[in-house]
Order: C-alpha cells, then sequence, then structure tokens
C-alpha cells in the first residue's frame, strides 16, 4: 500500500501540543499525519524538559527525606555521584511514557511521520527525512506545533560542557560542586532548588531584585528564604557583563556591580525561542512577530485562516499543560466543534522546591482591578498535614473581592501546591463563595485544610469592615 500524501489535517510536531491536536482530528474521524523531526515523540517535554526534570526533583526530594532523617541514619551522597545514577528512573518513566503515547496515536489512525517539516504553500507540506528523501503532503487544516528551545544570547559561549542550556544540562556526568545559574524564570528557580538540595553550592543571578516577577512576591519570598536556608544564593539586581571557561577548572561570570562569581558549572536559562526558522513560513503567507513566535486569535488561528499554530511557539506561558489545550481547542475550532471559552484561568505550576501555584487573580491584581480585596492566608504551620510531613513551610493565599463573597484567585507556596491549586480552580470555574469553603468538610489531616483556614480569615475580615462600618 502506498503511503498517502493526502490529509484532512496535517500536525508538525509531535510535542503535547502536536499530540493532541492530531488526537482530537483523529477522534472527529478526520485523516490526520503528524510529522515529527525526531525519532521519538514527545517533544522537549519528554526528552529535555518537564520529565527529567521533574525525575531529578523526585530523587532530590527522596534525598531530602533521607537527610532529614540523619537522627536515626547516618546519610551522606557520594562525592562522586552521577547524575544517572539521580535519574535512575527516567528511562523507565520515559519508555512507558513513549509506549503509551505511540499506542494512543496507533489506536487512533494517525499517520506518524518522521522528518522535517516546512510549507512549500499554505497547504502543501514538505517533509526532509534523514536519509535526504522528501516527500509532499497536502491538507485543509495544518496545525504548526513545532515548540522551542534554549534562548542563548550570543555573548555567553555555552559549550554544552561547562557553560550549558536547560537542554544539556543533564547530560553532565557528575554532580557538580558548584552551578551558577543565569536567569531567575521557572527552569531557572527550578533547577537552582533542585541542585540545591542535591548539595550542590547554586548561585542564581538575575538582573531583577526578586525571581519569578510574575508571582506573587510574598510566594516568592518564603521559596528564597528557604532556598537560602538549604545553602543556594540568589544574587539580584545583576548585569551579567562577561561569561568565560577559565580553562582549568571554573566558570567565570563578571557581573555589572564588580562581583566575579567562580563555578564548575554554569546554567544558561533566559527564556525559550520558538522554533520557527525551518518552517519556510513566508511560503505559507505567515510571519513570525519580533519576539520570534507566531501571532494567534484565541482559537490558535494565524493570519491564514486554515493555519493554527499551538504551544511554545505562539508564546508564554510555555507550559506543557497549556501547549495541550491549545493543540485540542485549534482542531476544534478547525472542525466547527464547540471550543469552549478560552480558559481565563490556567493554573501556574512551578515544581522548585517548595512548590508554588497560582490560578487567578493574585494580590496585586486583584488591587488594580478592585479598590480593596480582601486576602485570606493560611500558614502550613498551623495545619497538622504539614507538621507531620515535616515540611512545614508554606502559605496559601485566598483573594476575594472587597465583600469577602468571590473568590478571586489562589496563590500557594509550600508542599503539594502544584495539586493543591486544582482545588481553587474548581472553585472558579464553579464560582465559589468564600462561604463554600467553610461550609465543606476538608479530610484530616490535608494540605487542602488551607482552604478552610484561609477562608475564615476573610470572613474575619469581613466582619471587622463590617463592625468598622457601623461604628
Ligand atoms: C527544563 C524544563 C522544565 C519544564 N517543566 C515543565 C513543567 O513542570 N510543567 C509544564 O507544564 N511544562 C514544563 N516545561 C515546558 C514544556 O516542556 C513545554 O511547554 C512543552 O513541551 C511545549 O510543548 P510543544 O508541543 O509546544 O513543544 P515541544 O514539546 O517542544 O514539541 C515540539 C516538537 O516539534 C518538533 N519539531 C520542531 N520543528 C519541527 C519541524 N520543522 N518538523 C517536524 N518536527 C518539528 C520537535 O522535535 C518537538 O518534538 C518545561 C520545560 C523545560 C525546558
Amino acid at each position: 500500500m502506498s503511503t498517502p500524501t493526502v490529509f484532512d489535517i496535517i500536525v508538525i510536531g509531535a510535542g503535547p501540543a502536536g499530540q493532541k491536536a492530531a488526537i482530537q482530528g483523529a477522534k472527529a474521524n478526520k485523516r490526520v499525519a503528524l510529522i515529527e523531526r525526531e525519532r521519538g515523540i514527545g517533544g522537549s517535554c519528554v526528552y529535555r524538559g518537564t520529565i527529567p526534570s521533574k525525575t531529578l526533583r523526585e530523587s532530590a526530594l527522596h534525598l531530602d527525606v533521607l537527610k532529614r532523617a540523619s537522627a536515626a541514619f547516618e546519610f551522606n551522597l557520594r562525592p562522586d555521584t552521577q547524575i544517572a545514577t539521580l535519574l535512575g528512573r527516567l528511562e523507565d518513566v520515559v519508555k512507558a511514557h513513549d509506549t503509551f503515547m505511540s499506542q494512543q496515536l496507533r489506536r487512533n489512525g494517525i499517520f506518524l511521520f518522521h522528518g522535517r517539516a516546512c510549507f512549500v504553500n499554505d497547504r502543501v507540506i514538505e517533509m526532509q527525512t534523514v536519509d535526504g528523501a522528501s516527500q509532499r503532503f497536502t491538507a485543509d487544516t495544518i496545525v504548526i506545533a513545532t515548540g522551542s528551545r534554549p534562548r542563548n544570547p550570543p555573548e555567553i559561549p555555552v559549550d554544552h560542557e561547562h557553560i550549558l542550556d536547560s537542554d544539556s544540562l543533564l547530560s553532565m556526568i557528575y554532580l557538580p560542586r558548584s552551578l551558577t545559574i543565569i536567569g531567575g524564570g521557572v527552569i531557572g528557580c527550578e533547577y537552582a532548588s533542585i541542585f540545591s538540595l542535591l548539595g550542590t553550592q547554586v548561585t542564581l543571578v538575575d538582573q531583577a531584585p526578586a525571581p519569578l516577577q510574575f508571582m506573587d512576591q510574598e510566594l516568592v519570598r518564603q521559596f528564597i528564604t528557604i532556598f537560602e536556608r538549604q545553602g543556594g544564593h540568589y544574587l539580584g539586581g545583576q548585569k551579567v557583563r562577561e561569561v568565560h571557561w577559565d580553562g582549568a577548572a571554573h566558570v567565570v561570570t563578571k557581573l555589572g556591580s564588580g562581583m566575579t562569581v567562580k563555578s564548575e558549572k554554569m546554567l544558561v536559562a533566559l527564556g525559550r525561542q520558538a522554533n520557527v526558522e525551518d518552517l519556510n513560513l513566508s511560503a505559507a503567507g505567515l510571519q513570525a512577530t519580533a519576539k520570534g513566535t507566531l501571532p494567534v486569535n484565541q482559537f490558535c488561528q494565524t493570519d491564514v485562516p486554515h493555519i493554527y499554530a499551538a504551544g511554545d511557539m505562539v508564546g508564554a506561558p510555555t507550559l506543557a499543560s497549556k501547549a495541550m489545550e491549545e493543540g485540542r481547542r485549534a482542531v476544534r475550532h478547525a472542525l466547527n466543534l464547540p471550543v469552549g471559552d478560552a480558559a481565563s484561568t490556567i493554573p501556574l505550576g512551578i515544581y522548585t522546591i517548595p512548590e508554588m501555584a497560582s490560578i487567578g487573580l493574585d494580590e496585586k491584581s486583584a488591587r488594580e482591578r478592585y479598590r480593596d480585596p480582601l486576602v485570606g492566608r493560611a500558614k502550613f504551620e498551623e495545619i497538622a498535614r504539614a507538621q507531620i510531613s515535616g515540611a512545614g513551610h508554606g502559605l496559601l493565599k485566598m483573594v476575594a473581592d472587597p465583600d469577602g463573597e468571590r473568590l478571586l484567585g489562589i496563590q500557594i507556596v509550600g508542599d503539594s501546591a502544584t495539586e493543591l491549586v486544582h482545588v481553587g480552580q474548581l472553585a472558579l470555574q464553579s464560582t465559589a463563595t468564600i462561604e463554600s469553603f467553610i461550609d465543606n468538610v476538608f479530610n484530616f489531616p490535608t494540605y487542602a485544610e488551607a482552604y478552610r483556614i484561609a477562608a475564615l480569615d476573610i470572613l474575619g475580615q469581613v466582619a471587622k469592615r463590617r463592625s468598622a462600618k457601623a461604628a
């Protein structure tokens, strides 16, 4: 049987966005081609991003539990510990993921091709395979989901041996004794706290006074306190003037303040850059923005109505969860299926140690929109579950309207924050009242109890406001 070349939908890129787009198309009984340049499917999420970093994090958390039990066990990490040892489960995780995803594509009758795709025109795609062969495919709808890669500025000589980026970091053989991380975004902060917990001397450098500027800064302060208590060091308000490998033992980082930082390795974590260069976008009548992303509307539709783009390549937030939803959404719109409202409430999950999460409005944006919102706080120290786990530090902030009736947002730092935030997400989507958190019974002991404590805090403030008004 010859390979089909005419499809209803062609999806370029088999990361989270592309996969969900392809599956959505197939579920609507469309003939779908999925073109992926790598041998494996899953994108940077599976091979270089989410899954590897979270697997290393899990090892760090296990080691931390052992260290904390030092009264009972004598425990020390060997000085020559190899990264591969700490990533022991990664191969199994990736294999299981790959098998599951391949079965899913096969089950749905999706045609998977391996090769590099580019536009010939707005309905024709050419695919080059590694052996130099090329093939052309046509479709009425095309979804671009080619993802992103680390943004490495030319003045920083990333050599992937001493000066690494997030794609190459975990190819280090040994756990470094010291690590400088440039960039206080999500990836920089996550790796800073993971390596710090593993015993590496970490210096995190950023030009802003505090990292993660888009997050509630009260949460970020808690994170920094715990990171520094762990032995890490945050250097804020710093411009990086020069970075070089001294040819012997150190990466040397010269800062605008005159300070010099030396470390065995460096991670450059200065954001992501969309993969658009190979696509020959102009042949399809498309143009990337100055930032290098592809502009789309709320349905992920580009300026050419039958061409869609989803995932990292359309810009921030660069999250696998958002990429999947965009892939699904793009194809549903293309097929005239109900799309639903664009999620105005995408949860943010940051796997730092301790982790952070956010949904809806934070205190600062609520103040900008409402004159005087109410903010309830629940400190994890007050919660039995946190006391039992020994990971006692944390905070849940509940943001409500000035009457203390309507929930506007939730921000959490601490153990299980990325899971816990989904309670807030459902509450926001169902326009739950603050009182409903008090009317409900939560399991004991759980972190979820924090919702009740924060809600009680808000209702206490409402009562005070009322009596102040009445007086
Ligand atoms: C260190 C790190 C940690 C992260 N942690 C998290 C996390 O905890 N939670 C979270 O939600 N997100 C996390 N992310 C982000 C997440 O990995 C991305 O948001 C997600 O992978 C984006 O999905 P995508 O489908 O848009 O792109 P990608 O996953 O990048 O997939 C794009 C695919 O397109 C292919 N491709 C590119 N060009 C072509 C072409 N011309 N032809 C054919 N194929 C092509 C690529 O090979 C790739 O397989 C992390 C990222 C990093 C780097």
